[in-house]
């Protein structure tokens, strides 16, 4: 494609071309009952360069419920104070059975396959329980990267507490095998808060674009959040796990690093290009944003941007 692309009115296109689309198809998550109330017809999508420019429409201003786009930053964090250490406890396949599956965890000892499924949140949220306050620290990062206060909502973080029972018995799971080395509750706690993180697609783009800039702040362009050989890895671990049992299909049909999340949020990264955050709560069978992802694939078929 020649350049330069005018992000804002391919952005604009893809909003046209999806609104109509909005209430056709897939559910919003029920099994957090705070989340079942999200109204379904809602689309939002903003991107940001990695020269800071930044375009977005439809409901891009709207917060909402980060939930499994928070394991990217969890993870950041995680990798910042442990490095290689991280890895003692988590793998980095991919998974191919859905987000909350217990099934592998009993043959790996207690070991995640990877850090975006929940047993693995789940263990990257115990080290950072071990290294301080965890939930001050992840929202310290989401506020500096964003540049400006980001917090929990703490009627979903109640609400996963109350019905999280999948995610408590990963955690008790887990501890049997003495993977965790806290207690149960606070790292739950951790867990439970940081999926709450509500973020808009405007925040997510600007927040994430650490990942298209060889881990530079997308905002104070002087630190790195993350070295560049880390950065490297969060978008290959992005790439190959960050959609669950659907980041085959992901890579053949966009061919992006993603991350999503069950309140229908996705953060996509074009490596030294750009970062791009759609949303639009109604899931698909895999816990995918439905109209997000074919957001994404508008997108990379407009501007034939790829990892590959
Ligand atoms: N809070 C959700 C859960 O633990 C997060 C899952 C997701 O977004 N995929 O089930």
């Amino acid at each position: 494609m020649t350049e330069p692309v005018n992000f804002q009115a391919v952005l604009d296109e893809i909003n046209a071309e999806i609104r109509p689309l909005l209430g056709a198809g897939g559910t919003v998550a029920s099994y957090i009952p705070a989340l079942a109330r999200v109204p379904a017809a809602q689309f939002g999508i903003a991107l940001r360069t990695c020269a800071g420019a930044e375009a977005c429409a439809g409901d891009a201003a709207t917060p909402f419920s980060i939930q499994s786009v928070s394991k990217l930053f969890t993870l950041t964090l995680a990798m910042q104070h442990l490095g290689e250490r991280l890895w003692e406890r988590i793998g980095r396949e991919p998974s191919g059975n859905p987000f909350n599956s217990l099934v592998q965890l009993e043959s790996e000892q207690g070991k995640p396959r990877n850090p975006f499924i929940n047993a693995g949140a789940i263990a990257v949220a115990d080290r950072l329980v071990s290294l301080g306050d965890a939930c001050a620290d992840i929202l310290a990062l989401m506020s500096s990267l964003a540049g400006e206060p980001i917090a929990f909502d703490e009627e979903v973080a109640a609400s996963e507490a109350e019905t999280g029972f999948r995610n408590i018995a990963l955690a008790n799971f887990m501890k049997s095998f003495g993977k965790l080395d806290n207690d149960v509750g606070p790292v739950l706690g951790m867990y439970f808060h940081q999926c709450s993180i509500r973020m808009s697609c405007v925040q997510l783009a600007r927040a994430a674009g650490f990942l298209c800039r060889d881990g530079a702040h997308p905002v104070d362009g002087l630190a790195a959040v993350t070295t560049e050989r880390q950065t490297r890895r969060i978008n290959s671990l992005m790439l190959t796990c960050g959609t669950y049992d659907a980041a085959g299909d992901v890579a053949f049909s966009i061919g992006l690093p993603c991350k999503s999340g069950v309140g229908g949020g996705i953060v996509a990264v074009v490596p030294d290009r750009l970062t791009l955050a759609v949303w639009s709560p109604a899931l698909d069978t895999t816990g995918n944003s439905l109209l997000g992802m074919k957001a994404l694939e508008l997108f990379v078929g407009k501007t034939g941007l790829s990892v590959f």
